[in-house]
């Protein structure tokens, strides 16, 4: 990865929880959105696709594909959040549509693999974005402090249902964040 936004993916997030003085899970996403002057229309769309952005006559337009898994629908809004304060000249031009994430971007992003898709680095970063909007690791080090008694993959489960996020985006990030984490 080379290209860097002048912004940090992550800090751009919790200045967001911050301002919106969201201090526990599940983050209240569609409202994040709305506070950034989006509008969220949920519509039906192809399975590849798990939603998009644009900024028509000023108006930045999320669309999510009503389709997916309700906690699929919160990463794909993030994702698009994401995208409106890290890329908004981008999505100014054109209709940002994204397919088939956000598991693909995201295991590659965190295991250092390598995929087509893991060389857009626009991507990582709205998942960067995402990830810290939706699981930021100051709550979920709280969380973890208060279930240490459990196995992973029983923390992964109650910490997706606590944070609305799918299991396996959770699992992802416990182990991008902790080295520990054998998810
Ligand atoms: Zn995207």
């Amino acid at each position: 990865m080379s290209a860097r936004a002048s912004t940090n993916p992550s800090q751009a997030a919790l200045d967001i929880l911050q301002r919106n003085n969201i201090k526990t899970a599940p983050v209240p996403v569609d409202k994040i959105a709305r506070t950034l002057g989006a509008l969220v229309r949920f519509s039906p769309l192809h399975n590849d696709i798990s939603g998009m952005i644009y900024i028509k006559d000023n108006v930045p337009i999320i669309g999510v594909n009503a389709l997916h898994h309700p906690n699929r629908q919160r990463f794909t809004i993030a994702h698009e959040c994401g995208h409106l304060v890290l890329h908004r000249p981008m999505i100014t031009t054109q209709v940002h549509v994204d397919k088939e994430f956000p598991s693909v971007v995201i295991r590659q992003l965190n295991r250092d693999s390598r995929s087509a898709l893991g060389t857009d680095d626009v991507e990582i970063q709205a998942n960067r974005f995402a990830a810290e909007l939706l699981m930021p690791r100051a709550f979920l080090e709280t969380e973890l402090r208060k279930t240490f008694d459990v196995d992973d993959s029983t923390r992964i489960e109650k910490l997706a249902k606590q944070f609305r996020v799918s299991k396996e985006a959770m699992g992802n990030r416990l182990s991008a964040l902790f080295s520990s984490f054998s998810g």
